[in-house]
């Protein structure tokens, strides 16, 4: 039902259709019960704001009465006195009523926000708890939407329907029991227009409610695509594909869809008021007519006749409302059926009731029989963000293949320990294992002798420490990605590490020194640098563990000096795990592990392994060999 025939081609909202909790239309029980525990710490305002909505429609069915007095007793009956007394209360009302309901608009959006606040930040709180996996599963576009519009609609419950649905029917309620006492002839034929614009109103907001999850939906792509597209790497291939203008039309073509559904979303959102407003002509119409003649009759007096005509917006602007009011509240709990959703997904890897810190002090690697399967989809992400139509290739990458098998080494403290071997090995994998990025499957990962599931996570973060290939620098300064290491380093640490790191003078060549803000992904420096300073982060950090990612492409031989005395620094007095690229580190390395497809296939010291032949003896020739033979 959310896929109009129309679009039905379009990959976005195909995708999106398969979100369960969109393309369903039954909720999960529960959920009002769930929501309704979101609003308890709001009872006390909840409670006021219902006082204020109530006040509010005394007030405003008072009004006519007196404007029925001023003309009946006032205009009619000739006293100056009674038509200025009336008149001054009616400003008085009126001023009441203009206070009221900001009074009522504090309180609403008081807990509006503060709820979005909570929402908001536990599901930020939760996303980030998720383990690697999960990001690598899923489109960062889908989840931010989940935290803007889904949290946003969730707070559209309680700012705009709820104390709508309250106000309204206290409204209702006492405009029709007002009305009645006036003249019950004349409210029944009020009420009779009534299906006029009650019946395409229940039409247009199943349709509106329809055309709101697509809105979603295409939104969300939108956005997706323009995240991936905006940042650099994405910005990258555009430009290198030449794909400029195919890009253009290819969003234009999105937002396209978005315009056209914008439209449709206002043009039906329109209909419900032309209806009310025509129907509340007609009945004015209808009351001054037949009013009118019921007054020359003299069975209805000619204030009665205008307090009437007064009544009539205030019967019929609330029941539009209330015969929204359920579609509104099924939308917005769809979205808090999806932010739900995510604060339902258990983070996989956390710490174990119990979990220890280790010791500070030096810390030894141990693998025992470690085998290792990607985690499949259907292990760690959202059912509902899953978008198998853009991950395809990604699919077929986790099959649950083991990528690792029967891994077993130990590195002592203070040793390094060089992992080899073509690309797609597992060489990285092992390296994420050892912090856990990710569980194995079976066998044990160990620092210090204790098993890394049984070691609470901030522990293990603050034994091992990376140094990336592609080292990832937030656009902000270098002072503050340097901290982000270790938020209270003075700058005099900072210095030291970045001292120790061998880029000191470069960032003092800099005019704004620590201060100059780094491009998204620190694109603005060079990759030797950019190595440097992540260097330095980790020195910041000071684990007891390294594990170093050496870099592939070959940096020019200054650079390339520096980030070796960098690495020395680093790696001295500390266990290191070290993907080698580079001759220098393999003949260092207390001990070579060769991996070819997910198992070491043999292990030693350099000149063992030169010795024994295969594939390090291979591998000898073809990456280590040549270009250190030519820096040297
Ligand atoms: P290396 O570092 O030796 O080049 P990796 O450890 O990166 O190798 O990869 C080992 C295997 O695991 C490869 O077959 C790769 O395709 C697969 N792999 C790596 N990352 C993921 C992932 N996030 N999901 C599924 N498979 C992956």
């Amino acid at each position: 039902m959310t896929t109009p025939s129309s679009f039905s081609s379009h990959h976005a909202l195909r995708s999106f259709a398969k979100d369960r909790s969109v393309a369903a239309a039954t909720l999960p029980k529960g959920i009002v019960r769930r929501v309704l525990r979101l609003a308890r710490p709001y009872r006390r305002s909840i409670i006021v704001l219902l006082l204020l909505l109530a006040v509010d429609a005394t007030i405003g069915a008072a009004l006519p009465l007196i404007f029925r007095d001023i003309i009946n007793e006032g205009i009619l009956g000739g006293s100056t006195r009674i038509v200025v007394m009336l008149a001054l209360v009616a400003a008085g009302l009126a001023v009441a009523e203009a206070v009221l309901s900001l009074a009522q608009r504090y309180v609403t959006v008081t807990i509006g926000e503060g709820l979005i606040f909570e929402l908001r930040t536990s599901v930020f709180r939760h996303i980030t708890q998720q383990p690697i996996a999960f990001f690598t599963r899923t489109q960062t576009g889908a989840l931010m939407s989940r935290v803007q519009s889904d949290v946003l609609g969730a707070q559209r419950m309680f700012t705009s329907t709820l104390s709508s649905l309250v106000s309204s029917t206290f409204t209702l309620v006492i405009t029709l029991a007002v009305m009645f006492t006036l003249s019950w002839q004349i409210t029944l034929a009020a009420l009779v227009l009534v299906p006029l614009f009650l019946l395409p109103a229940r039409w247009v907001g199943r349709r509106l409610q329809t055309i709101t999850r697509d809105s979603y939906g295409l939104n969300a792509s939108m956005t997706s695509r323009m995240n991936e597209r905006f940042n650099v790497s994405g910005a990258l291939l555009v430009k290198i594909f030449g794909r400029v203008d195919r890009e253009a039309d290819e969003f234009a073509d999105a937002a396209g869809q978005v315009r056209d559904i914008g439209i449709r979303s206002s043009m039906y959102g329109r209909v419900f008021f032309a209806a009310l407003m025509l129907v509340a002509s007609l009945a004015t119409a209808l009351v001054y007519g037949w009013g009118g003649v019921l007054a020359i009759e003299g069975v209805l007096d000619v204030g009665t006749v205008v307090a009437l005509t007064a009544y009539l917006t205030r019967l019929y602007r609330p029941l539009t409302q209330l015969s929204n009011v359920n579609v509104d509240i099924m939308t917005a709990l769809v979205s808090f059926d999806r932010v739900f959703e995510v604060l339902d997904l258990e983070p996989t890897i956390t710490d174990k009731p119990g979990a220890r810190v280790l010791a500070r002090a030096p810390t030894g690697i141990e693998f025992d029989s470690v085998t290792f399967a990607y985690p499949t989809a259907a292990r760690i992400s959202l059912a509902s963000l899953e978008e198998r139509g853009a991950d395809a290739s990604r699919d077929d990458l986790a099959t649950g293949e083991p990528v690792l098998r029967d891994i077993s080494f130990t590195a002592a403290p203070g040793s390094m320990v060089a992992l080899v071997g073509p690309s797609g090995a597992g060489k990285t994998t092992i390296s994420q294992l050892l912090s856990r990025l990710y569980d194995v499957d079976s066998g044990a990962v160990r620092l210090s002798g204790v098993d890394v599931r049984e070691v609470r996570l901030d522990s293990i973060r603050e034994t091992v420490g990376y140094v990336t290939q592609d080292a990832h620098l937030f656009h902000d300064t270098i002072r503050m990605n340097l901290a982000y290491a270790k938020p209270d380093a003075t700058d005099d640490e900072i210095r030291a590490a970045l001292v120790a790191a061998q880029i000191a003078d470069f960032i003092d060549t800099l005019p704004e020194g620590l201060d100059t803000v780094v491009g998204e992904r620190g694109y603005r420096l060079s990759g030797g640098q950019i190595q440097r300073l992540a260097i330095a982060r980790v020195l910041l950090a000071a684990p007891r563990i390294v594990v170093l990612d050496e870099a592939t492409a070959h940096l020019d031989s200054g650079s390339e000096s520096a980030v070796q005395a960098a690495l020395d620094e680093a790696l001295t007095g500390r266990t290191s795990l070290v993907i080698a690229h580079r001759l220098s580190t393999v003949l260092a390395a207390d001990q070579i592990l060769v991996l070819d497809a997910g198992r070491i296939v043999a292990r030693g010291t350099h000149e063992e392994l030169l010795a024994a032949g295969g594939l390090y003896a291979e591998l000898y020739r073809t990456q280590f060999a040549e270009p250190e033979s030519a820096a040297v």
